[in-house]
């Protein structure tokens, strides 16, 4: 229990089951707990029950305000998805039937190119933001498009329904297949210095800009230096796509003679540090992991994705061995579903996989999958000091899970303790089951009539 020292407001307090992650355990069960979030959103108490009328006094709460959990309700962290292409949600769930370079060339450029349109932006973007806030995700590191206006405005409908977002106005200034989807390096670079301070001056709580170079092969290096140089100057995040199929490492060799391996066009141009976040990775060498690991820089993890156009499969294992941080994306829509708790699943299944391939091979567990979608998820993004899992002085990013929801898919069984529900929670829930969603303290989920 921590003192009232700061005097500060408490807005909410529950009481109930919190499941969350921590550097011990990937799994933690607090049974009968109190929490209490002050008014800023943050986690102000969590105590056991029986202290209740003790933190009352503390913190100034009415005992008859305390919201309890209903049977076999509990509240968990909220999902974050490391890596998400707003812009390709309108045909999420198909186009699957082809390899990266050529999908991007058929689906994705043609479509992208359509968002100079506020119209059809606005549309695309709160359908994609409602979705993934009713299944849990409470943060999302977006991808746009080149457009700044488009882009901007989806930082204004992650802020309007109240999602912690990174929001990239996408960069590219090489497209051979689709000519009119790019820009010439110098407007590049000036667009993302509008669109960065066009997004600061907006004063938004939880939605910050994120320097964003499609990938190696969109870029000059004149415009990956430019955007490396932004990043360090305004120390911004920065995301990208790396090694997420062999034919495209090929390329990035032929095309950059002069550097040691992928990894390193990234890092000669300032754009590997701690506040980045690499989709994919699924070919990476020893030596590039460990440049991964020195710089502090990230991997969002996209089974979905991975599998779906046949890139690659990730070894989490091996990339967690290498002390390199993880979390993991959905990769709408090269992935097919805008839900995290599918890339739970396909993370398992990708696991699976590489143990049928290999015996030997020691499979990820529910529990870890668990941890690298909530505070896994936040380290990937350098955001674990505000969000992840239920400390003290973090904000309040949570889900209120009713695993047996009236209608939903779980069917409930005796004796049943909290983590076997939460497992089943994890393979069979989905957003039937999800009946709150809060980030920083401020309920999303359901809607408030006000948005
Ligand atoms: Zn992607």
């Amino acid at each position: 229990m921590s003192s009232n020292d700061a005097l500060v407001d408490i807005a909410r307090v529950f009481r109930g089951t919190f499941v969350h992650s921590n550097e011990n355990a990937p799994v933690e069960v607090l049974e009968d707990r109190i929490l209490g979030i002050d008014t800023e959103g943050r986690i102000a108490f969590i105590g056991r029950a029986e202290e209740v009328g003790k933190l009352s006094q503390a913190w100034g709460f009415r005992i008859s305000d305390v919201k309890h959990l209903g049977a076999h309700q509990f509240f968990m962290p909220g999902l974050v998805d490391t890596h998400i292409h707003a812009s390709q949600y309108s045909y999420t769930g198909t186009a699957l039937d082809m390899p990266l370079l050529q999908w991007l060339n058929t689906y994705t450029f043609p479509v992208e190119a359509k968002y100079k349109d506020l119209d059809f932006s606005q549309d695309v973007y709160t359908k994609v933001v409602k979705r993934t806030l009713k299944n849990g995700t409470t943060t999302a590191c977006y991808f746009a498009t080149i457009y700044t206006d488009s882009t901007l405005l989806l930082g204004e409908i992650a802020d309007k329904y109240g999602q912690r977002a990174l929001v990239g106005k996408v960069c590219m200034d090489v497209n051979k297949a689709v000519d009119c989807y790019k820009e010439t390096a110098d407007l590049s670079t000036d667009e993302t210095n509008r669109f960065i301070g066009e997004l600061l001056k907006r004063k938004y709580a939880l939605v910050k800009p994120v320097v964003t170079p499609r990938f190696a092969l969109s870029c000059t290096t004149k415009l990956l230096d430019h955007l490396g140089e932004i990043a360090k100057n305004n120390d911004l995040h920065i995301q990208s796509h790396i090694s997420e199929t062999k034919a495209e490492v090929n390329l990035v060799h032929e095309l950059f003679p002069d550097y040691k391996s992928y990894t390193d066009v990234y890092l000669k141009h300032n754009l590997l540090t701690n506040k980045t976040v690499m989709a994919h990775a699924c070919h990476l060498t020893d030596s590039e992991l460990k440049l991964f690991r020195d710089t502090g820089a990230s991997i969002s993890h996209c089974p979905n994705s991975n599998i779906s156009l046949c890139s690659g499969m990730l070894d989490v294992r091996r990339v967690l061995k290498h002390n390199v941080k993880l979390g993991l994306g959905t990769d709408v829509a090269g992935g097919y579903s805008p839900s995290m708790l599918d890339a739970i699943r396909r993370a398992l299944d990708t696991s699976k996989a590489l143990k049928i391939q290999d015996p030997e091979y020691k499979t990820l567990t529910f529990e870890e999958v668990f941890r690298l979608a909530t505070l896994g998820g936040s380290q990937a993004l350098s955001l674990d000091d505000r969000t992840g899992n239920f400390e003290v002085g973090k904000d309040f990013d949570a889900i209120l899970v009713d695993p047996f929801a009236a209608d939903g898919p779980i069917d409930m069984f005796p004796y049943e303790n909290t983590k076997v529900i939460l497992e089943k929670f994890l393979n069979l829930g989905d957003d039937r089951n999800i009946m709150e969603v809060y980030v920083a303290g401020r309920k999303a989920i359901p809607f408030q009539e006000s948005v």
